[in-house]
């Protein structure tokens, strides 16, 4: 389609889905075509004939094209909503996920203590610690990542939120100041470096370093449960996201770390895809 006059958002939606090798190539379509041109995804089913420049036609036509090669949408925008919050995210992170807000929901549902503080591990863009401090002012929420870009875009997206998390960089807990929390949440890496998956779809243009864990996806998972308790206060919970398949292996590295009212939950799915436990008494 030429993109020297102006085009017909409904024509340029329309040629754009039938390109777009996604289910969601319609959407995909409307959330490039709105970040294009700063019109909402509903006024283009209310005024389909309405034109945009030929420039504008062209930027969104360069937009299609990446996501044709595969390039995830939020990459494209540059930013991704989670938990109702607009967070900016970059190729240096993991695109949140909708199932990590059921970490979230779980995290909320735990009876914490006021003031309670909160360590999210690998924080990325700093979805789950942003969520946890936006539902929790009174919580003093911490995040830490490995990769510096994503310590950046963390804190960019706390101050963009007006949101009070502190950010470090270190890996896991090694370079942590010490401390003892409440609660320790994270979705680590839990991928097997062998898995077909990683070939497929969006997870092609994120950071393996967030998404791979060694031979069974395991490896960080089990730092994470050896270490917790070490920064646990008496009567805190440790609540780790992980793969589908996992929840036994996981249940059983809680308990026999001494971990008590372990538990597995399920994702928007109805997947096991989350264990928590508890650190001592209750
Ligand atoms: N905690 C971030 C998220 O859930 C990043 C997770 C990761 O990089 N594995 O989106």
């Amino acid at each position: 389609m030429s993109t020297e006059s102006p085009q017909a958002c409904e024509a340029l939606l329309a040629a754009a889905a039938d390109r777009i090798p996604s289910d969601t190539a319609r959407l995909d379509a409307e959330l490039l075509l709105s970040h294009v041109t700063g019109l909402s995804r509903t006024s283009f089913r209310a005024w389909p004939e309405r034109e945009v420049s030929g420039k504008q036609a062209e930027s969104f036509e360069q937009l299609v094209s990446r996501r044709i090669d595969g390039q995830p949408v939020a990459y494209l925008l540059g930013h991704q909503e989670f938990w109702s919050l607009p967070l900016n995210v970059s190729p240096a992170t993991l695109i949140p996920r909708p199932d990590t807000e059921c970490l979230v929901e779980t995290a909320l549902d735990l009876s914490l203590p006021a003031n309670a503080q909160v360590l999210d591990l690998g924080t990325g863009t700093g979805a789950i610690a942003l969520a946890l401090a936006s539902e929790h002012p009174d919580w003093r929420v911490s995040a830490c990542d490995c990769v510096e870009e994503a310590v950046e875009l963390a804190r960019q997206n706390a101050r963009l939120l007006g949101l009070d998390v502190s950010v470090a960089r270190s890996s896991w807990f090694a370079d942590l100041e010490p401390g003892k929390f409440d609660l320790i949440v994270s979705n680590p890496p839990y991928i097997a470096d062998n898995d077909h998956h990683l070939g497929e779809g969006d997870v092609r243009f994120e950071p393996s370093s967030a998404l791979v864990s060694g031979t069974d996806g395991l490896d960080d998972i089990r730092l994470i449960v050896e270490q917790a308790p070490g920064w646990l206060n008496e009567g805190g919970w440790l609540l780790i996201e992980h793969g589908f398949d996992q929840a036994q292996a996981v249940r059983a590295l809680f308990s026999t770390r001494g971990f008590v009212s372990v538990e597995s939950r399920q994702d928007y799915g109805g997947r096991d895809r989350m264990t928590l436990g508890c650190w001592g008494a209750q």
